[in-house]
């Protein structure tokens, strides 16, 4: 095949806008551009035939690995058949509502509906409006701001901008404060009393929820939204005995709880839902990445039936529910997350993931565990980060203009493996594809404190 890496380049620097990319930068030339051409199992391959190894599946979504024809095959025919109808007024298609039974089949107890959007951002912005809603119908129009944690990640759309908990998607945007609130991350690495266990952490984080919401009033406060582990807050699972003390809470004030499973659903905990993984029992389900391992765009909110009966009391009060989109449930999408979940099944990958994922962060503790330079090693099924610090006994933190994440995320790269420098903090994450072997866990393992020696 012809090299067209330089004239792509060029056409890329001069037109493409890239997301969360420093536009002065790439637009210059002082960053990279790399044009990706191909990929297989967990390998992707650019245009000039360099490959590495993929140990963040694109944006932890790639699920069951690259060059999956079953999916291709499915998202093929499909086309062919019928590339789009539109699901308003009572409209699916066969593969619409085969996936919309496969996906209540595998969710915890007490799922009723989904809402088909194509992104995770959009389906947290169907949350916020359901919950308004939902609080409109019971008659509590005062019951709505949102509860959501510092470092938590929701979407970068205008409200779900705001849920996010990072500073780098508020800067200069204007989004609004209002009736969004953030509190405490459950970051126990970075906890300011160490003197505090794990149990007593999730306690004091508890109980900060609950002064804000008693500070709010709780006729003000609708929701909390969390992912079960914070993804790119930085991977990091929840302290000991976390989601049961936030729960307590929530029920106790009636608060509707939204698990923003766009990362954790479909198998990457070891679990189906990272719900079932934490014991948590939510009123929503953001779902997106996973369902489909981003073989076509595709996300979705699952509603409860606790909430579902309500919403159906508002139709019958209110007429058709105002709010949808035009590729909403799209049929080729449709068709690629029932492909999908078919091979995440047939694959076992939910077990590997559970599985591989041990082994894979237990050889990489061993490998940098101990470094001078690692504060903290961490992560749940096929999740897992490496915390730099400056001084591991004072768990003093780098200043962030030496940026050692990514310094050490591009050695990893030189390397041949891909891992992420997550926006805030020195962090190192992986979250491979479900499919990984112990074979290809070794290979990150082994660049990864190659890498580190690298940098420091
Ligand atoms: N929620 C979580 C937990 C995510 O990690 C992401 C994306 O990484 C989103 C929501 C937003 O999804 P999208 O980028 O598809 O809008």
């Amino acid at each position: 095949m012809l090299d067209r890496s330089n004239e792509l380049t060029a056409w890329d620097r001069d037109h493409f806008f890239h997301p969360s990319t420093h536009m002065g930068m790439h637009a210059r030339g002082e960053s990279p551009t790399r044009v990706i051409a191909g990929g297989e199992g967990v390998w992707i391959t650019d245009t000039s035939g360099r490959k590495s190894l993929d140990a963040f599946a694109g944006l932890y979504c790639v699920n069951v690995g690259y060059g999956r024809t079953e999916i291709a095959d499915a998202i093929g025919e499909q086309a062919r058949e019928l590339a789009y109808y539109h699901a308003y007024v009572g409209h699916g298609t066969e593969a619409s509502i085969t996936l919309a039974k496969m996906i209540i089949d595998r969710a915890p107890e007490g799922m009723s509906r989904v809402y088909f959007g194509l992104s995770g951002s959009d389906a947290n912005e169907t949350n916020i409006k359901l919950i308004w809603y939902y609080n409109n119908v019971l008659g509590r129009p005062e019951k709505k701001k949102i509860i959501s944690r510092w470092r938590g990640y929701h979407g970068s759309g205008v409200m779900t901008g705001s849920l996010t908990g990072l500073e780098l998607f508020h800067n200069a945007f204007d989004l609004p404060r209002a009736p969004i609130l953030h509190t405490e991350a459950p970051y126990y690495f970075r906890r300011s009393d160490r003197s505090m266990s794990e149990e007593q952490f999730s306690q004091h984080c508890a109980d900060k929820l609950e002064e804000m919401i008693l500070a709010e009033g709780p006729d003000t406060v609708a929701a909390f939204i969390g992912e079960p582990i914070l993804g790119t807050g930085g991977i990091v699972p929840p302290p000991a005995g976390y989601w049961q003390k936030i729960q307590a809470v929530l029920k106790k004030y009636d608060v509707l709880l939204v698990a923003d499973e766009v990362v954790t659903g479909f198998g990457r905990l070891g679990t189906m839902f990272g719900s079932d993984h934490y014991r948590m029992q939510p009123d929503l389900i953001t779902i997106a990445k996973g369902l489909t391992s981003a073989y076509a765009p595709l996300s979705g909110v699952i509603v409860s039936d606790r909430v579902w009966q309500v919403l159906v009391q508002g139709s019958d009060q209110l007429g058709a529910l105002g709010h949808g989109w035009t590729y909403s449930a799209h049929p080729i999408c449709a068709a690629a997350g029932v492909a999908n979940l078919e091979l995440i099944d047939t694959l076992d990958l939910v077990t590997n993931a559970g599985e591989t994922g041990a082994y894979f962060r237990k050889a990489l503790a061993d490998a940098v565990g101990s470094h001078a330079n690692v504060g903290d090693v961490r992560g749940d099924g096929l999740m897992a980060a490496v915390e730099f610090v400056e001084d591991r006994d004072d768990r003093q933190f780098f200043d962030p203009s030496r940026k050692i994440g990514p310094q050490v995320a591009a050695a990893l790269l030189e390397r041949g493996v891909i891992g992420r420098a997550m926006p805030q903090g020195d962090i190192l994450g992986f979250a491979p594809p479900l499919c990984l072997t112990r074979e290809e866990a070794d290979i990150v393992v082994e660049h990864t404190a190659d890498a580190v020696k690298h940098v420091f």
